[in-house]
């Protein structure tokens, strides 16, 4: 996706990623951005984009995907929102900051909340699908262009793995139907970006993947 800008940010090689609107506007998502280097290198292809962070979209608020909201709604006076739902995982975001003694400002107020399952979200001309997909976390959502065939995906589904379900809020069951439901039903050619790793399709995830696939043999799937 050409407008779409992928980063690998903080100790948890989470990928941040910017869509530029096309129109001098982006949207930031899961900015996870921590170090300075970090930050002066979103900043740097903002710049070079010549674009303007309006918005700021969570998939989940687990510590690597909030790391840099502080520093997002600072320096570009945006927000972030995030689904109701998964409010106990940001609340719970500062604490596993201390656990893992990595550093994190205090987080900052939100925009408004995220809608409801199958809500439209307008990013410039882009319509965003939100469709909600727990299991990784109790709020994940994850963010569906129709038109560009493309999802951000989150912590739900990635390049031959799945999100992690150990995590308070995590069910394998749940991640599983999830993944059945709201990715498996999407045409193969979509791209998924996820929150880690690699860019893949759902077509490649539904033969290969071995913890959910199309044929129902994962091993989250027995
Ligand atoms: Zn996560
Ligand atoms: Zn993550």
């Amino acid at each position: 996706m050409k407008n779409l800008h992928a980063f690998t940010f903080n100790v948890f090689s989470e990928q941040t990623y910017l869509l530029d609107h096309g129109d001098g506007e982006a949207t930031v998502f899961d900015p996870g951005m921590s170090s300075i280097e970090e930050k002066l290198e979103f900043e740097r292809v903002c710049k070079s984009l010549n674009v303007k962070i309006v918005e700021c979209l969570l998939t989940h608020a687990h510590l690597d995907h909030v790391m840099g909201v502080t520093w997002v709604s600072e320096k570009y006076g945006v927000f972030p929102r995030l689904h109701p739902s998964d409010e106990i995982t940001w609340t719970q975001a500062p604490i596993s900051a201390k656990l893992y003694g990595t550093g994190m400002d205090e987080l900052p107020a939100r925009g408004p909340d995220l809608g409801d399952h199958g809500s439209i979200i307008e990013c410039g001309l882009y319509k965003l699908e939100l469709r909600c997909a727990p299991g990784h976390s109790a709020g994940h959502v994850i963010f569906v262009a129709h038109d560009e065939a493309f999802v951000i995906g989150g912590d739900v589904l990635f390049s031959g793995s799945i999100g992690r379900t150990d995590l308070p809020g995590g069910n394998p069951d749940i991640l599983a139907r999830s993944i059945e439901d709201q990715m498996f039903t999407l045409p193969d050619s979509f791209s998924v970006y996820p929150g880690h790793g690699p860019s893949t399709t759902i077509g490649k995830e539904k033969l290969t993947n071995p913890y959910v696939n199309g044929a129902g043999t994962g091993m989250l799937q027995k």
